[in-house]
């Protein structure tokens, strides 16, 4: 369907699809947006953004048919920089190597650089994400960038006089790259100071030693009619040397590399978080690169900011503690995770709350999909949710067949505790008729793990399992009153409307009112105390989940039980 037509709303999307197109100039090509993430840990949910946004560019420009593609580099060649917490320390005796030659910990993948990969792609198949990757690991492995290299370290004095410009003082990492490319400059600072003049130091290519797999190689000598570079390890004292031109055994520090890829790969849009978009930033720096060494127009692109994450205070530890898009796809919706993403200008900062937020966020959801129902609304809003929805290769994205508000959901499962089937059944009787368990799938499967897992125990409602005879003994006989006419009005099957009026209805009763009638403010006032009886003696609290739900959800004979039948 084509967009940006007269009249259509527009949104941050459409903009960098036109810069995307206008980059390409009219060349006959594919357009391609690119990603690029290093695989070092897991990729939680702030990383998130740099896969999604130029996956939403995609998109758009498929949705006007323009052939365009989402291409994700693996940046799985760059070095394995510490140990963290929870792994084996002698795994130290990889820092240096490339990630897709660490073995994983857990022994579960080919490699570390697997090892991370995986949930993300399966996590991101989910959301009907759908890229082309590349690993830099085969890319250099195979020679594909060889012309690439050759090509930099002809330029490495126009390189250099690039870096120089921006080189800075040291500053606190914002990321891991960052910090990779911190700890590259510093290299190169102490290089200046120790060596003057030594342009071997801050040679763009690195090879990793042959012997031992490590990057801690020091280049000795390069001869530039042979292409042959010499070095030496720090680790293990090896002396090789490799060819540029036939041998592929090291890659482009990451500065030189990234610009590289974009002019290899053709990107025509990549945006980056805020940290790489400041003066001196490897971001900065490979914009000017491109241009002058490997004469490609830098691609279109923004800086996005930060995506953060509240009420996970019971998250998986398998993570440390940081949320990834596998656990918030636990308790959301893919269409919703993705709306989070897309609704929002990428300058603008937000949290993921998995708290109380979450229902809010169901209920906010649901609002908007009854309005894009509504062709004459169609606005940015609408927009938003068409594009969290539906994508060009996995089209509609599951959703409910029948739509329960997920405070209701979680409602059931919270008082039943109990399996898919039988909460199924209570939300039948409490006003969502539906056939399966199916009907009400993915989003029942996420409200009983987000019940289970993301509502503080404090906050679950724990139905008592044997009447309150202390306070049964001590009803007032009002209290008598109202409790003997709802156990003598409740019908042997319980549907919610019927107990609404019931429940709302007793106080009225005892009054000699009708079912029916207004409510009297001193049948208000009865209702408040009767219902924060009804919670004392069910859950042994003040409050708790809507009465009817509660009730229906019981069913008679439990609700029976602890109200004290023999009253
Ligand atoms: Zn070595």
């Amino acid at each position: 369907m084509a967009r940006g037509g007269q009249g259509e709303p527009t949104d941050w999307v459409t903009r960098a699809a036109d810069d995307a197109i206008r980059h390409a100039a009219g060349a006959d090509r594919v357009i391609t947006c690119s990603s690029g993430a290093s695989p070092s840990g897991p990729v939680h949910l702030g990383n998130l953004r740099e896969f999604l946004t130029p996956h939403f560019v995609a998109e758009e420009l498929h949705r006007r048919g323009v052939p365009a593609r989402h291409l994700h580099v693996w940046d799985d060649f760059d070095r394995f920089r510490k140990v963290p917490a929870g792994v084996d320390p002698s795994w130290a005796d990889h820092i240096g190597r490339p990630l897709s030659a660490v073995p994983d910990p857990w022994d579960c993948h080919a490699s570390w650089a697997e090892h991370f990969k995986a949930p993300l792609r399966d996590a991101l198949h989910a959301m009907g994400v759908d890229m082309e990757e590349v690993s830099q690991t085969e890319r250099y492995g195979a020679g594909v960038y060889r012309e690439q290299v050759l090509l930099a370290v002809r330029h490495r004095d126009d390189i250099d006089a690039v870096l120089a410009k921006y080189r800075t003082k040291k500053r606190e990492p914002a990321s891991e790259q960052e910090a990779e490319e911190l700890t590259e400059s510093v290299v190169e600072d102490e290089d200046v100071d120790s060596e003057a003049g030594a342009g071997l130091e801050r040679f763009p290519f690195k090879p990793y030693c042959r012997q031992c797999g490590r990057d801690t190689t020091h280049i000795t000598s390069f001869d530039d009619e042979t292409t042959d570079l010499a070095y030496t390890c720090t680790s293990d004292g090896f002396a090789g040397v490799t060819n540029l031109a036939t041998q592929d055994e090291g890659k482009l520090v990451w500065k030189v590399d990234w610009p590289m890829r974009w002019a290899f790969e053709q990107v025509d849009f990549e945006p980056a978080g805020m940290d790489h978009a400041t003066p001196g930033s490897s971001f900065t720096v490979g914009h000017e690169l491109v241009e002058t060494v490997f004469g490609m127009p830098r691609p279109a692109w923004f800086g996005y900011a930060f995506v953060g994450f509240a009420g996970v205070q019971k998250m998986s530890s398998s993570t440390g503690g940081v949320p990834t898009a596998a656990d918030a796809l636990r308790v959301l919706e893919a269409p919703i995770l993705r709306w989070l993403y897309v609704r929002r200008q990428p300058k603008q900062a937000f949290n993921i709350d998995f708290g109380p937020e979450v229902v809010r966020l169901y209920d906010e959801w649901d609002a908007l999909g009854r309005k894009a129902a509504d062709p004459s609304k169609r606005d940015a809003a609408v927009l938003a949710f068409e594009r969290a929805s539906e994508t060009a290769s996995a089209g509609r994205l599951p959703t409910p067949r029948v739509v329960v508000p997920f405070r209701t959901l979680s409602s059931v499962a919270d008082v039943t505790a109990g399996s898919a089937a039988l909460i199924s059944q209570v939300i039948g009787h409490v006003g969502h008729a539906h056939e399966s368990v199916d009907d009400l799938e993915p989003r029942l499967d996420k409200a009983m793990a987000w019940t289970a897992e993301f509502v503080p125990e404090s906050d679950r409602t724990i139905v008592r399992t044997s009447p309150d005879k202390d306070r049964l003994a001590s009803l007032s006989a009002q209290e008598s009153k109202w409790l003997s006419l709802l156990l003598g009005n409740l019908p042997a099957e319980l549907d919610v409307e019927p107990v609404t009026s019931l429940v709302y209805g007793v106080p009225k009763l005892a009054r000699g009112q009708d079912l029916d009638d207004a409510p009297t403010d001193e049948v208000k006032a009865d209702q408040k105390e009767f219902f924060r009886l009804l919670y004392n003696l069910l859950v042994g609290k003040d409050r708790g989940p809507r009465l009817p739900t509660l009730i229906v959800a019981l069913g008679v004979d439990r609700v029976r039980s602890l109200l004290g039948s023999a009253a």
